[in-house]
């Protein structure tokens, strides 16, 4: 599969779970990206959060992970679907469900695609709270490279009202130990 010649920093994933045991399928997905996409440099909070464009008693874990890899944006998004799948993602028809994951490809660094599977900067950022308070945990200085925003400002812009609360939960960066 095809390479990119130096390892791209600056990639920011967006984890979602409403399924199964949310704190697991965090973790394992974790650790697939660790292993399969490149090295996890950081990690937000952990936030649990209402579903958003549908209705479901089952709340949301959402977390942003900062990634490096050599992987070029197609082949991150394969990568990225095979997890999902792996953790038992089931795709519905329907298109804002219920899921075990989501990871969705938020920032390639300050690149601008538009091909037809893989829209980066995610196009839908700016309207979702549970994605711009775990980014803000990391980045809330940096500007987007679309909007010309810091994801602060984009934070305050906001008008989505979904409860967003950070929880307890903390995740260790995988293949590192403590102390
Ligand atoms: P949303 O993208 O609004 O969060 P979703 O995550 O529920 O919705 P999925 O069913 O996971 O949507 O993905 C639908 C398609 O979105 C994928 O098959 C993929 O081709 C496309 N896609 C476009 N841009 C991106 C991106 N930046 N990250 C992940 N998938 C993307
Ligand atoms: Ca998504
Ligand atoms: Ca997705």
């Amino acid at each position: 599969m095809e390479r990119e010649d130096k390892i791209v920093t600056g990639i920011f994933l967006g984890l979602g779970t409403n399924e199964g045991d949310r704190v697991e399928n965090l973790k394992m997905a974790l650790t697939l990206i660790n292993e399969e996409v490149g090295d996890i440099t950081a990690l937000s909070g952990v936030y649990e959060t209402d579903p958003w464009g549908f209705e479901s008693s089952n709340r949301f874990l959402n977390m942003v992970a900062n990634v490096t890899t050599r992987l070029v944006p197609a082949a991150l998004l394969k990568k990225t679907q095979e997890i999902e799948k792996k953790l038992g993602r089931v795709r519905s028809q329907v298109r804002f469900s219920s899921r075990s994951m989501d990871v969705d490809i938020l920032l390639f660094g300050n690149r601008v695609i538009n091909q037809r599977k893989l829209t980066v900067p995610h196009p839908l950022i700016p309207e979702r709270r549970f994605v711009l308070v775990p980014l803000c945990d990391l980045i809330p200085g940096r500007i987007h490279p679309v909007l010309k925003q810091t994801f602060s400002e984009l934070l305050i812009q906001c008008r989505d009202t979904g409860n967003v609360s950070r929880t307890e939960i903390s995740l260790e960066l995988p293949g590192k130990r403590k102390g």
